[in-house]
């Protein structure tokens, strides 16, 4: 087989470059994806009960950028979805992030007021503080203790549970993802377009692989076929160190094992996620017609239990950010580097990057602008 383009990995990385070369540039592709469909871990699929789920966890789409926005319209509409989490805190749901209205839940009237007050003189309204700035510029005893106790109930053991660190070993930008947000906006996210894909993800990556000048093979990991293929250029979406056989050691990643749960009840929860810092081996639930809006008898929901990945036996779902993982990363990327006229790396696995949805189609645009064709 003879094509301009080899592709592997059909997620948001490898399929927005598909697009953007065929449509654009009117040049063959071949995407190869080991796994049975397309989409990566945004594949969404209807279970056996009729309902519309992620197989690879929840995910809602959020973005500030206009461009890529107003990119993905092309394939989808969008049904408006502002996504709400509640956090088992001391026995009760408040809202995360950890907000006014979760504070005004959880502390007497006078004490919240109080505490309301100092945040407000202290950093402003509306603005959003990572814990772990509260808790190392805070000589304040009020403030102090508040830092102290949503560091304990929100963060610690709920971080211990995702990655198996402690947030302070972390990069800071992990727990400042979901920021002490000094408001009454109960919204997990802020971003100027929220949103789910009317019809699902799946189908919007059929949408953008619909091109005659794209063809995907899947079921096929690209090591099998490399070399029957004809092709000037790859790109490649999956680990940056399996490319190289791991020639300057494993990158960690984590893993999770997901668990469905199918219910009789018309709805579970009271909003899309419900996060449980402290209790069960699981951090997180998520009812997925919350997210859809499907219209359904019974629901389905997914509980979220975070693994150690391991090689062939699970899916490396984060990339860990810590500077000394990051600083083998820049050894593999040393490698890419070397290669770059033939191979080109993008997106979460093979940036070795937490990237969201929006930053990985982002960054595939911008690679493909970049592109010296
Ligand atoms: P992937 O989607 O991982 O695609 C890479 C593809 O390459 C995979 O399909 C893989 O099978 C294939 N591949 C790898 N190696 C090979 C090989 N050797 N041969 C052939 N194929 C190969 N983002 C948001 O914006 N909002 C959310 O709510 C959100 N929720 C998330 C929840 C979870 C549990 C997870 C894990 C992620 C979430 N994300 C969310 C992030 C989002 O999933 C990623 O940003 C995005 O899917 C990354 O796209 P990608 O193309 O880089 O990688
Ligand atoms: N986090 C936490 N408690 C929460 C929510 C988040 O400690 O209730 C921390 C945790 O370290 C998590 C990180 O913040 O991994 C980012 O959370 P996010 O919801 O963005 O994670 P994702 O959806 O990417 O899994």
């Amino acid at each position: 087989m003879k094509v301009d383009w080899l592709i592997v990995g059909a997620g948001f990385a490898g399929s927005v470059l598909a697009e953007r070369i065929a449509s654009q540039l009117h040049q063959k592709v071949l995407i190869v994806e080991k796994r049975n469909h397309i989409a990566g871990n945004a594949y969404d699929e209807f279970d056996e009960h009729g309902l519309l789920v992620h197989r690879y966890g929840p995910h809602i789409f959020h973005t500030n950028a206009p461009a890529i926005w107003q990119y993905l319209q092309q394939f989808t509409q969008w049904r408006s979805y502002y996504h709400q989490v509640l956090g088992v805190v001391d026995g009760q749901q408040v809202p995360i992030p950890f907000n006014i209205n979760s504070l005004t839940a959880l502390f007497p009237h006078y004490y919240a007021e109080r505490l309301t007050q100092k945040l407000i003189e202290k950093y402003g309204f509306n603005v959003k503080v990572p814990i772990l700035n509260i808790l190392e510029n805070t000589q304040d005893p009020d403030l102090r203790f508040l830092a102290d106790y949503v560091y304990r109930n929100v963060f610690e053991q709920y971080t211990l549970k995702q990655w198996q660190l402690k947030p302070e070993d972390l990069a800071p930008s992990v727990t400042a993802r979901v920021p002490i947000y000094i408001s009454r906006d109960n919204r997990y996210f802020q971003d100027t377009y929220q949103g789910m894909p009317q019809a699902g993800y799946t189908a919007l990556f059929q949408k953008m692989l619909e091109n005659p000048l794209i063809k995907v093979l899947l079921n096929t990991d690209y090591r099998e076929v490399a070399d029957e293929i004809q092709y000037k250029r790859m790109i490649f979406t999956g680990e940056i160190d399996s490319y190289f056989s791991y020639v300057h050691g494993k990158l960690p990643y984590r893993s999770l094992n997901f668990n469905f749960i199918h219910t009789q009840q018309e709805q579970f929860q009271s909003v899309g996620t419900i996060n449980y810092p402290n209790e069960y081996q699981y951090t997180r639930t998520t009812e997925f017609k919350l997210l859809t809006g499907q219209r359904a008898y019974g629901s389905t929901y997914i509980e979220e239990y975070p693994q150690p990945y391991v090689i062939d036996e699970n899916i490396p779902y984060y990339p860990i950010p810590k500077e000394e993982y990051r600083a083998l990363y820049r050894k593999y990327l040393a490698e890419a580097e070397k290669i770059k006229q033939k191979v080109l790396f993008v997106g979460r696995l093979a940036e070795y990057q937490y990237y969201n949805m929006d930053q990985v189609v982002a960054h595939a645009l911008t690679v493909f602008n970049k592109l010296d064709v």
